[in-house]
């Protein structure tokens, strides 16, 4: 049988996603042509990525490295043409030579590229968590009418996707398809009990609450399973991450925080579960590897080489579970309450949270002071229209972020003031 070759833009090829789904492509080159990629200031690999895959387009994050780029790559023989900024991020996502977009930069950032691809009715394979954070509503909606396909590359999300009974559009049946036939993971909650949404707990599962406030850099970006980017490591670490994941998968898959349960499996072979009402529960396992939910999404509903190994369930020999503690990572319940605020309160939470990251990452707050300031400027907002109004436009949605990110810094530069005073008392 012979196979389509799919045309991909990567977004945020340069990143940890990037790299696992370039791996992919290299592996299956008659499957996927790699169309546009794009990086942000890493110029040295991007020039890699285009010499090895040869791209029509790459985007760089702004104008001032692009005319040696450019010319280093025509020194090279390469042709791919450069563009530069976040207009050329959605120009790529939506072109219509390209099928399928992987939606991969991190943060707030990837919200306007992922969103063009679904407005453009792109098959989207989403590793960019943040979009559905902070603009789920909108997203859905543009998925919806535009009859994009949605497919989630986070592995949980990944998990469950595999564990619900969704069939190919081409096979439009009954459980693909909504009421107006367009593509939808949406659970039937007949049938479904609950989501089991898997935690590794990250590097920190067994600290106590004195413990955590002393952590360093280092400590929290190393993750005992997942090899993955500072920011997703940082949030691994504060279960922000799973309070985003949250979020996520109750716009992915239509259900409410209560719908979800999350489970703190240390060894993160199972990567979530799906709990059915007649007692079954089917569960997705894995080696901790990013190439599997990408190579399946890329290739669903086939399933080809990823390039992981299978487990070696002897070798694993238990599997052990417990609750979440959310005493001492406050994040994830701070998520729960976001969602049921409304309004625009996850972009609040995802705005604060990334500025709360970057502080602790560049060792400007300890660990557990980035819950304590998310959960001071999320409430700071509640009083006013932030959490009630209807957002239907996406700049309405990054001006709620940048007015976030204003609180934040504001609070942070307070906090400074106040320890200089302290320390020159
Ligand atoms: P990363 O930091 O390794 O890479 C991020 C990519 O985004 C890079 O290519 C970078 O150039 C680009 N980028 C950064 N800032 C940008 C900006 N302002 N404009 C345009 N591009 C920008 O991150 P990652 O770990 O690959 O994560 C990417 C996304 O995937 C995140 O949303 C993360 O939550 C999600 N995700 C990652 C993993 C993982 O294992 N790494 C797993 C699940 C979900
Ligand atoms: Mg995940």
């Amino acid at each position: 049988m012979s196979v389509v070759c799919q045309s991909l833009t990567l977004l945020g090829a340069t990143g940890s996603i990037g790299g696992s789904t370039l791996d992919i492509i290299a592996r299956h080159p008659s499957r996927y042509r790699l169309y546009a990629v794009s990086a942000y200031s890493q110029v040295d690999r991007l020039i890699e990525i285009c010499q090895q895959f040869k791209p029509v387009y790459a985007v760089l994050g702004d104008e001032s490295q692009l005319e040696e780029c450019q010319n280093r790559l025509k020194d090279l023989g390469v042709s791919t043409k450069l563009l530069f900024g976040a207009k050329a991020l959605e120009q790529i996502a939506s072109d219509e030579q390209v099928d399928t977009v992987v939606a991969a930069i991190v943060g707030a950032a990837g919200l306007p590229s992922a969103l063009a691809a679904a407005q453009a009715g792109k098959k989207i394979l989403l590793a960019n968590k943040e979009s559905l954070v902070m603009a789920g509503a909108l997203f859905m909606d543009a998925v919806k009418r535009h009859n994009a396909i949605l497919l989630p590359i986070d592995s949980e999300h990944n998990a469950i996707f595999q564990c619900l009974p969704i069939q190919p559009v081409s096979q439009s049946v009954a459980s693909a398809c909504d009421k107006e036939g367009s593509f939808s993971l949406s659970v039937n909650k007949q049938q479904v009990h609950k989501i089991l949404l898997t935690a590794s707990g990250g590097p920190f599962r067994e600290f106590d609450a004195e413990a955590l406030e002393s952590v360093t850099v280092a400590q929290a970006v190393a993750h005992p399973n997942w090899s993955m980017g500072r920011k997703i490591s940082v949030d691994s670490a504060s279960l922000m991450n799973k309070g985003l994941e949250l979020i996520e998968a109750c716009w992915l898959f239509d259900v409410s925080p209560s719908d979800i349960e999350v489970v703190v499996h240390k060894q993160s072979i199972i990567h979530s579960m799906v709990q059915y009402v007649d007692g079954t529960t089917l569960a997705q396992m894995g080696n901790p590897d990013m190439r599997t939910p990408i190579t399946q999404a890329l290739s669903w509903p086939e399933r080809i080489d990823a390039g992981v190994a299978p487990l070696n369930l002897f070798d694993i020999a238990r599997l052990d579970f417990e609750p979440a503690d959310t005493q001492r990572f406050p994040n994830l319940r701070l998520a729960a309450e976001a969602f049921s605020l409304g309004g625009a309160a996850c972009a609040v939470l995802n705005a604060v949270n990334e500025v709360m990251v970057d502080a602790f990452l560049n060792e400007r707050i300890g660990f557990a002071d980035i819950a304590r300031f998310n959960e001071q400027v999320l409430y700071q907002f509640k009083d006013g229209e932030t959490y009630s109004l209807h957002f239907s436009t996406v700049d309405e949605l990054l001006a709620v972020d940048a007015k976030a990110r204003d609180a934040a810094k504001q609070l942070l530069r307070s906090q400074s003031q106040t320890s200089q005073d302290v320390s020159e008392c």
